[in-house]
């Protein structure tokens, strides 16, 4: 499957202007990306431990939840933890941001390896070595 960074990776050919507008644009949305989290987020639903509860009902038995939970790994430290159904809005938000940033500077280094090349490219063209 391709990525949006992948087919980044795949363009070729761009001049060295083309290359430095785009790591410009790219810079502009970077700043403009607001609060970001890393990870992603589960709904869980649970069993509790009381007789007769409705989760324990053998018939139709209706889980608790749904609960909400953040999961990453930063710095090789991996952390689970709830958050709260209102703060659901601005955390998905967070975690789109981070997914969006992370794309962003994939997508940045992309173009500074096309930039490299450009360079060498037009030293080339003005027969340079
Ligand atoms: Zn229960």
């Amino acid at each position: 499957m391709l990525t949006e960074s992948d087919s980044f990776a795949m363009t070729q050919d761009m001049n060295l202007t083309e290359v430095e507008k785009r790591i410009e644009a790219l810079q502009r949305r970077l700043t403009q990306l607001g609060p970001m989290h890393p990870g992603s987020i589960t709904e869980q639903y649970n069993v509790c431990g009381k007789a007769g509860c409705r989760c324990k009902d053998p018939k139709k038995p209706q889980k608790h939840g749904p609960y909400y939970q953040l999961s990453y790994t930063w710095r090789g430290k991996s952390t689970t933890r709830f958050v709260r159904p209102e703060h659901m809005d601005p955390m998905q938000r967070k975690v789109a941001n981070y997914k969006r940033f992370r794309e962003l500077v994939n997508d940045w280094v992309d173009l500074e390896v096309e930039r490299e090349q450009a360079e060498r490219e037009k030293e080339r063209q003005a027969g340079g070595h």
